[in-house]
């Protein structure tokens, strides 16, 4: 016992505990170790940096075993209160170590050790830039010319001469070039490397906005009855909780809501946190803040670099971007007076972090934080999610219906194609290419819809029946015909394609279809017509989405052929008729949310067709026409499908009707996956019955909880390691999380558990 006063200090280990470090150093720095500043420390025999949690009087340890704290790093804590708070929470509730869930909220380059001050970033032209836009170049690159040109007008160093420029070019900061050129970073990241620009770091030029100046740039559409009562209805609880569902079919204006929701905000001198699902790929949503606000805003996504992210995150710190808007991670922004969340597409997996230690739902925490903050949440969505609409019947959430499509945009018609009954030819069924050939007749445009990409999900020997496996996964290699490639789509192998059978020599053929067979069909099927493919294989960069909506909007193409990526947001107004080739995967999965997420992706591709003055039509393929979820959804759309498939779940009694929580883990032989896992049960069992002898509060919650498994992942083995999973099912939440809050350190401490990867996933969103 040391009466020494300490500082505790949380640490990205795997450890669930805090970290005792002296707090008295010479010049009595006692004063400086205020929760939520970094901190470095020695730890073993090297040095972590960690977060201040509290600074306490004495500690356990003796005195010789405490060690100093090397250095504040922060001259204010880098984590409010009320963001510690938070974390503090996602914790506990999570089960994780705290010392790495703080690390999650943080971006990288503050996890090791970059200054809180911010910077303004600028970019400026050299001379030799500045000659270069002079001679017009690059010409091959106009994007690239185009920043030259930008900067050029800032101040154009004085090259005629050949002399150095005598002042230094003011330049244009990254915000202002937010503002001037669409995804410019791009080109300055190839000018830097010749040279031509530089990139310095200044103080701010002043601070953040005059009080007085506009919020909005421009007014906006006028927003029909259902947004005007959305919004109003949202306005009037800003400043305390409220969870809101805004249900908006696709092309109901969501987006206009939160526009004027977070006007209002941004009027009362608050800030707004918008969480959307996958920046790539919701451009438009960006753009459409971009071009309404004339405040800062700060952008924070996965394809950012680590100083980018960084400079986003201090923009947000530092309070002068009023509007952040960002991905999952984002949901841990410090974003100042905060005044309003929203998760856009709040029904979108890529919320849940499925990987990695720290598994959380950034959509839940979001309603947690406003919960905290007491500020209103808006969930928006075509197609909420079932827990999201069970939590509105509940009266927890308000639902707030967008029913009309704008101004003459009529909602589409579905229909069915029993595959049983019609004739099929690589994939598309008679019915379909009639369809096809009578709305590109009309004028129209089709979009295509499969999800699954490659040219063929088998390559099969028809001699001797082998079927090119992956060596690393219980899967199939999907032949990629164009790059001459097989590809395992789990763990990324990818060897030649083979002409003969490996082993008998016979000629090999595809068997199946992926979306590049589907593109090679619907030329031969269509001579003459331009058809173009979206999906991961042939969207790679930035700016390939864009040439591909270019390409439709101009009417230049007019087939579309793609994967989940069409459903993400995109409009195109002159589709008339959507294929979905095959709805039936989502039927018999092992994972109970299947249907849910096969209903929504209909519904979100649907949404696509007829969204201009042209009434669109929809047809779907299927094995199954007679299934009662897929009946329920076509006869009473998403609600229909809900109400019935909520009544499923609370008959099997899965979530939202109860709360789960898996144990995921995977070793190098099924048998060592399995091993920890009935470890892991049998302890757990004896826990339920209290064995244990921990009193008898713990035994009435033990026996609320179900235990599922271990059992084999449905694919056990993916990138050569063997996954298995225990599910822990209860309908009594605090239950459950009191039982895991005894069960995880036994089974932490358990000698099998060494021998494999595991992982604890609280209301995991796929089971596998
Ligand atoms: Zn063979
Ligand atoms: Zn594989």
């Amino acid at each position: 016992m040391s009466s020494v006063p300490v500082v505790r200090v949380a640490l990205p280990t795997p450890l669930r505990r805090l970290f005792d470090y002296r707090a008295e150093r010479p010049g009595g720095i006692a004063a400086a170790m205020e929760p939520g500043r970094r901190v470095r420390v020695p730890f073993g025999r090297q040095q972590l940096i960690g977060i201040a949690m509290e600074v306490a009087a004495g500690s356990e340890l003796p005195d010789e075993r405490l060690k100093p704290v090397f250095e504040v790093l922060d001259p204010q804590p880098i984590f409010h209160p009320a963001t510690l708070s938070l974390l503090g929470w996602a914790a506990e509730y999570y089960h994780h170590p705290i010392g790495e869930v703080l690390a999650t909220a943080l971006p990288k380059a503050l996890r090791l050790g970059a200054a809180l001050e911010c910077a303004e970033e600028r970019w400026l032209l050299t001379p030799e830039g500045g000659e270069a836009a002079a001679r017009g170049e690059p010409r091959r690159a106009p994007r690239q010319r185009q920043l030259l040109a930008a900067l050029t007008e800032r101040g154009a160093p004085d090259c005629g001469s050949g002399e150095r420029p005598r002042a230094p070019a003011p330049g244009l900061t990254a915000a202002e070039l937010d503002e001037k050129l669409e995804s410019w970073r791009e080109a300055a990241r190839a000018l830097f490397a010749r040279g031509w620009l530089v990139r310095v770091e200044t103080a701010p030029a002043g601070a953040a906005m005059p009080s007085s100046a506009p919020i909005a740039m421009s007014p906006g559409p006028e927003p029909n009855e259902e947004q005007r009562a959305a919004i109003a209805t949202v306005c009037d609880s800003l400043g305390t909780f409220g969870g809101f569902v805004l249900h908006g079919v696709t092309g109901s204006g969501k987006t206009e809501v939160y526009l004027r929701v977070v006007e209002r905000a941004l009027g009362l001198g608050r800030s707004a946190l918008v969480l959307v699902p996958e920046i790539g790929l919701t451009p438009q949503l960006v753009g459409r803040f971009r071009q309404r606000f004339a405040v800062p805003m700060a952008v924070l996504h996965s394809a950012l670099t680590d100083h980018e992210r960084l400079l986003a995150w201090r923009e947000a710190f530092s309070g002068r971007a009023r509007i952040v808007l960002g991905t999952r991670s984002a949901v841990f922004a410090p974003a100042q007076d905060l005044g309003v969340i929203i998760v856009d597409e709040e029904h979108d997996t890529s919320f849940k972090q499925h990987e990695g230690g720290f598994r959380y739902s950034a959509r839940d925490l979001a309603v947690v934080r406003a919960q905290r903050a007491g500020v209103p949440v808006v969930l928006g969505s075509a197609t909420p999610a079932l827990e999201t609409l069970q939590n509105v019947t509940t009266g927890r959430y308000t639902r707030l219906p967008l029913t009309r499509r704008a101004a003459e945009a009529v909602p589409p018609r579905l229909s069915l194609i029993d595959l049983r009954t019609s004739a099929v030819r690589a994939g598309i069924s008679t019915p379909a290419v009639q369809a096809i050939e009578r709305h590109l007749e009309a004028g129209g445009q089709v979009l295509v819809f499969l999800n699954r990409r490659g040219y063929a999900p088998t390559l099969l020997c028809t001699a001797c029946g082998w079927i090119a496996p992956c060596r690393d996964c219980d899967a199939r290699l999907t032949v990629h015909l164009g790059a001459g490639r097989l590809r395992c789509h789990h763990c990324g192998a990818d060897t030649a394609l083979p002409e003969r059978c490996p082993q008998c020599g016979f000629a090999v053929k595809t068997v199946g279809q992926g979306t590049e067979r589907i593109e090679e069909t619907l030329a031969a099927l269509f001579p003459g017509i331009t058809c173009i493919r979206l999906d991961r294989d042939v969207v790679r960069r930035r700016g390939d989405m864009e040439e591909a909506m270019r390409r439709m909007a101009s009417g230049e193409a007019r087939i579309l052929i793609g994967t989940q990526m069409v459903t993400k947001g995109h409009d195109f107004p002159n589709v008339t008729l959507v294929v979905v080739l095959n709805a039936d995967q989502g039927f018999f999965s092992t994972d109970f949310r299947a249907p849910e997420r096969l209903a929504q992706t209909i519904v979100q591709v649907a949404g696509r067709a007829g969204r201009g003055e042209k009434a669109g039509e929809v047809l779907i393929q299927t094995e199954f026409p007679d299934h009662p979820l897929l009946l329920s959804l076509l006869a009473d759309g998403y609600e229909g499908f809900a109400r019935a498939a909520l009544a499923e779940r609370s008959q099997a009694s899965w979530p939202p009707f109860s709360r789960l929580a898996a144990v995921r883990d995977s070793a190098t032989t099924p048998e060592a996956a399995l091993a920890f896992l009935t470890e892991a049960r049998r302890t757990a069992e004896d826990l339920r019955s209290d064995r244990g002898g921990s009193g008898s509060g713990s035994r009435a919650t033990g026996r609320a909880i179900r235990l599922l498994g271990p059992a084999p992942a449905a694919m056990a083995k993916r990138a050569g390691r063997h996954h298995a999973q225990l599910l822990l099912e209860s309908t009594d939440r605090t239950a459950l999380h009191r039982f895991l809050e005894a069960w995880l350190p036994v089974i932490e401490s358990l000698p099998s558990a060494r021998r494999v990867r595991w992982a604890l996933d609280v209301d995991p969103i796929e089971l596998f």
